[in-house]
């Protein structure tokens, strides 16, 4: 249920409402936004009856919520939600690029990559100090050292810190380091990690788990905003099929299905899809053709030797051809980056 009020809705009409839907065990919820005041409500299990609250003042419209997922849906908040850090307006009208490795080697390696795609346009820099690995042998990531260096580089370059919490002691840590915290494909599912997320000050990218449908990619956002954490990008990178000419199938049908359902910004990631990197450039600009609000993007001076993910990271120069094509595509008006 979303409780609409009317614009000109006293502080003691907004309280009202709140105390009735505390009145009935449930939670009120303020959905920010700039048309209009609304509530949303969670925590109950069946329908309530939009009755309770027409007759008090200053409510327009008690609007109940179809989808399992409530705060996160459209049908809540209509307008697009867009997170701003400076200038940067990830879920704007401009298209958002986190590049970067995909770990955080050494303060020289990220050095020389941060200031590689900051050159070419990225805005944010992307790097894992604690890796989550498919085999306990290979290499787990820098650790603490790891958020160390990736202060640095904020430092050298000024450009803003993406890295991966992957499990609630080291969300503590990440939290502290990073301007973006990100949920990786593994841990899409780990509500309780979700839960600790939804409490973090820090926006989070939530990446689609590879096996994950829409409706349970909306369903673990909402978890995080249930806690009170409105700051949520979506990353669609690649799910399983029977393909085998590319690490994982990107679904580009995600964006627009994303973008009709919620209000949250989405991006594409290219290159956990593609495994490969001569795939990378092609999928981006299919990711932009088809609406996504931005791209992360793994990078690497010097793959042949990278620690994590060396055959899907572009070298610098391929970035630069990267950011060039994108920027064509999305100054043309192919599809609609609203
Ligand atoms: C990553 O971004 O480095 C990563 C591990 O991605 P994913 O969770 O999508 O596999
Ligand atoms: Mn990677």
């Amino acid at each position: 249920m979303l409780i609409v009020m009317q614009k000109d809705a006293t502080q003691e009409q907004i309280d009202r409402v709140n105390e009735e839907i505390k009145n009935l065990g449930l939670t009120p919820v303020p959905i920010p936004g700039s048309q209009r005041i609304a509530i949303g409500i969670i925590g109950n299990t069946g329908a309530i009856d939009p009755a309770l609250f027409f007759e008090l003042d200053g409510v327009k419209e008690a609007i109940p919520v179809s989808k399992p997922y409530k705060l996160v849906s459209r049908e809540v908040k209509p307008e697009n939600t867009v997170i701003p850090f400076g200038d940067i307006k990830v879920g704007g009208s401009e298209l958002t690029v986190i590049a970067g490795p995909c770990a955080v080697e050494s303060l020289e390696q990220c050095l020389t990559i941060a200031r590689a795609v900051k050159k070419a346009g990225a805005h944010f820099f992307r790097g894992g100090a604690f890796k989550p690995r498919t085999s306990p042998y290979s290499f787990q990531g820098l650790g603490e050292k790891g958020l160390e260096i990736l202060i640095r580089v904020r430092e050298e370059t000024g450009l803003l810190i993406v890295t991966e919490a992957i499990d609630h002691d080291v969300l503590s840590l990440v939290e502290e380091a990073a301007d973006i915290v990100q949920i990786g494909a593994r841990n899409m599912q780990n509500f309780s990690l979700l839960k600790r997320a939804g409490k973090s000050p820090k926006p989070i990218l939530l990446k689609r788990g590879m096996s994950a449908t829409i409706e349970e990619l909306l369903m673990a956002a909402e978890y995080i905003m249930a806690e009170g954490n409105h700051q949520i990008i979506l990353c669609e990178r690649g799910v399983r099929t029977f393909a085998d000419h590319s690490r994982n199938t990107l679904d580009l049908s995600a964006i627009p299905a994303v973008k009709s359902l919620s209000h949250l910004p989405i991006i594409v990631d290219p290159s956990h899809a593609a495994g490969k990197r001569d795939q990378v450039i092609p999928l981006s600009r299919g990711a932009i053709a088809v609406g996504a609000h931005g791209l992360i993007v793994e990078v690497h001076h010097d793959p042949l030797h990278a620690l994590s993910d060396g055959p899907q990271s572009l070298y610098p120069e391929q970035f630069e051809e990267l950011m060039r094509s994108i920027r064509m595509l999305a100054g043309l008006p192919l599809a609609a980056h609203k």
